[in-house]
């Protein structure tokens, strides 16, 4: 039974888009490059239990780098680092797929990239001006596996 299942999820990845799985960015847990790493906000970012999280500058969906959790090993909260000097040192690499992929495309990027992380964007052409990349969501390799899996994954 839960073999059939695995497979049915498996050969679904090829109707389901990125959009339908990935996690809208009002849900993220994000932070703002001018924050300070003093103990409150580390404590905060710890207490999310996210491994990466997003970085924005000014609006939400204008992120600018990545922030893993790893990265603050070596920061004291009593220097008050400035975020925006890890994020320069460690320069993570930002990667973007479309809202419209499906996610056996995605899976694809995810095993023979070097990322289990993506930014989702999606090309907006409402409105009167130019069309333009517009950040909706992230979208990571768990929400790939629950697809197939069809159940959602406890994190630990
Ligand atoms: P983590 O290792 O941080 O737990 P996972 O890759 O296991 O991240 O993803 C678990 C779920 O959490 C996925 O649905 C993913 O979209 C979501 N997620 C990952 N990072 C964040 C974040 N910073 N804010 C909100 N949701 C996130």
């Amino acid at each position: 039974k839960d073999e059939v299942n695995i497979i049915q999820g498996a050969l679904e990845l090829r109707s389901k888009t990125v959009e339908d799985v990935m996690t809208p960015i009002a849900d993220c847990f994000m932070i703002d490059i001018k924050s300070t790493l003093d103990f409150q906000t580390m404590r905060e970012i710890m207490s999310t239990g996210y491994t990466r999280i997003p970085v924005f500058d000014v609006e939400r969906t204008n992120i600018t780098s990545i922030l893993f959790v790893k990265d603050l090993a070596f920061v004291d909260p009593d220097d008050c680092m400035p975020l925006r000097t890890v994020c320069k040192f460690y320069q993570h690499p930002l990667n973007f797929v479309f809202n419209d992929i499906t996610l056996d495309k995605l899976l694809d990027e995810f095993k023979t990239g070097t990322f289990h992380m993506a930014i989702v964007h999606r090309v907006n052409n409402e409105g009167p001006g130019d069309p333009y990349y517009e950040v909706i969501g992230i979208i990571t390799m768990e929400d790939v596996i629950e697809e197939i899996i069809k159940s959602e994954i406890i994190d630990e």
